[in-house]
């Protein structure tokens, strides 16, 4: 058993450098010296997860219970026995597993437990996994290379099954003990979800055209939650955009597919959108609310009733559809699903008419297009130009990770939010805004409640929190901004909604904030 000691030395030693070759190369040799049970493990603890992803679930620690924990330590008994990388995890699922009343004494009490049993060293990398910032710059990426590297499986193949189990953990374990024989067995299973497509931002409705070869497919782009549906036989599972089983919440959708679906094996994708009575899409954070609600789903379900729009099929019978072109996966589509069922659109060249489909969507109450390469694959957890998402104004998705009280008629709340990208160089969360509007008063006061659950830090008018919400953040233009490490700053940014379907590690970058700019500025050339 690998003592957690070796974990934190590791994480120390990759906090010493900042090249990407030693960081891959340490993990590397790192993985190789553990036991095949003890990498699956390991893995989340390094990058600063603790959980793997499809099963991440809140330790709900506040910064109160853990500095009072740390208190309780210091005249605690000191244990002597080596606290090992499993007996960690055990600790944190335990943690995790302590609900209902009196559950925050009880979580307090295994994490002293647990505090009381480690060193210096390790405490520091545990609190460091608490509250999700590692500040040591390894990221999916870096992990994914170091596990070809540890067990010599080509790197392509190892980031290729990633994307069909997003489970970094377990992928390390088959490369280790299996190799390029294990890892190319993975591939497309039913119930088992997969990372779904991504579309790269896009400016206007030319750009997609040309780089789409002068013809694309432009789909309603609907203002929802991104679902994969499962089915065979009788048996339906419904996967969240982050791989977690929501299908206790949806029970319309399971009876959509089992009903009017006419096939017996598949899985498709769309996007669930809450509707009003007179069938005008309501607010995201209603729809968010049905996915949280699992045991009021009955009422829930008739208060806030869900459409649902496909968009993709990628199995169908015995066959997986990834590598088939865009358009052989909509044809079968078409023949399985009614018309009601599928997502608008429209296959065009012509920008005007791509103009007026946008206009179109948009007074409908959706949030813009989404324009698909004709000829395309599925490629699983990819973001790509084969799909550009086209909306009207310019936004982005940013993490809060910090807060300020309000004062005045916002006093008492946290209101003032720090807004960060990720910045994939580092493999930290860097700020690029700053905004107290947006929300509703409600809205403060949730917000408040659960940032102060991630009170990582304070001080007279600010609290820095973990990296967890993700919020979906409008603006009007991107300045250069001295202000900030980032080198940009948002101008007028506003909360335009709170994405819990989204997790911090799916957060617009620092190259799209980039990007965004640069494109902005050749925008204003041209108008000159
Ligand atoms: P964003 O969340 O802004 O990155 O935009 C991508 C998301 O838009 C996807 O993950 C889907 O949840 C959602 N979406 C809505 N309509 C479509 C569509 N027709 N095709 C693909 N994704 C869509």
């Amino acid at each position: 058993m690998e003592p957690f000691l070796s974990l934190a030395k590791l994480c120390e030693a990759l906090e010493a450098t900042t090249k990407r070759n030693e960081k891959v190369a340490m993990i590397g040799n790192f993985l190789r010296s553990l036991s095949p049970d003890e990498v699956a493990l390991a893995v989340p603890l390094i990058i600063g997860w603790i959980f793997p992803e499809a099963d991440s679930k809140p330790l709900e620690l506040g910064y109160t219970i853990v500095s009072s924990a740390l208190k309780a330590r210091r005249q605690g008994r000191l244990i002597e026995a080596p606290l090992t990388i499993k007996a960690v995890r055990e600790v944190f699922e335990r943690i995790a597993d302590v609900k209902g009343p009196g559950s925050q004494g009880r979580k307090k009490a295994l994490l002293e437990g647990l505090l009381a049993q480690s060193t210096e060293l390790e405490r520091k990398w545990i609190l460091k996994n608490i509250f999700g910032e590692m500040q040591h710059g390894v990221n999916e990426g870096i992990m994914l290379d170091a596990i070809a590297k540890a067990s010599g499986v080509p790197e392509e193949l190892v980031h290729r099954a990633y994307t069909f189990t997003g489970d970094l953990g377990k992928i390390a374990t088959i490369a280790l003990s299996d190799g390029a024989v294990g890892l190319s067995k993975i591939g497309l299973e039913l119930f088992r979800p997969i990372k779904p497509m991504l579309a790269e931002m896009s400016y206007d409705i030319s750009e997609a055209l040309s780089e789409h070869g002068g013809i694309t497919a432009f789909e309603y782009k609907f203002d929802g939650a991104r679902i994969q549906i499962h089915r065979k036989g009788s048996k339906v599972r419904v996967f969240s955009r982050r791989l977690s089983d929501v299908t206790e919440s949806l029970p319309e959708i399971v009876e959509i597919a089992l009903n009017e679906i006419s096939a017996n094996e598949y899985i498709v994708e769309g996007e669930a959108v809450a509707m009003d009575s007179s069938s005008k899409p309501l607010p995201f954070q209603d729809l968010m609310r049905r996915f949280r609600r699992v045991k009021e789903v009955e009422e829930k379900a008739s208060e806030i009733p869900l459409r649902l729009y496909l968009f993709d099929i990628l199995r169908l019978g015995e066959k997986s559809l990834i590598d088939e072109a865009y358009e052989e996966r909509w044809n079968l589509l078409r023949k399985i699903c009614p018309e009601k069922y599928l997502a608008k659109r429209l296959i065009t060249s012509d920008p005007e008419e791509a103009m007026a489909f946008l206009k179109e969507a948009i007074e409908a109450g959706h949030e813009g297009l989404m324009a698909k390469a004709l000829s395309s694959p599925y490629y699983p957890g990819k973001r790509s130009k084969y799909w550009f998402k086209i909306k009207p104004f310019h936004r982005l998705d940013l993490v809060i990770v910090a807060a300020d009280w309000g004062y005045g008629r916002r006093r008492g709340w946290l209101s003032d939010y720090y807004l960060a990208a990720f910045d994939q160089v580092s493999g930290c969360y860097e700020l690029v805004g700053k905004t107290f509007k947006g929300l509703k008063d409600e809205e403060f006061e949730e917000m408040t409640k659960r940032l102060l659950s991630l009170k990582v830090s304070e001080t007279e008018h600010t609290v820095a929190v973990k990296p967890e919400v993700v919020v979906e953040v409008a603006f009007n233009e991107i300045q250069r901004s001295p202000r900030y490490r980032s080198g940009y700053a948002l101008r007028f940014a506003r909360i335009v909604r709170i994405r819990d379907d989204k997790s911090p590690r799916d957060v617009d970058t620092l190259e799209t904030v980039r990007r965004l700019y640069e494109a902005q500025f050749e925008h204003k050339g041209r108008l000159r």
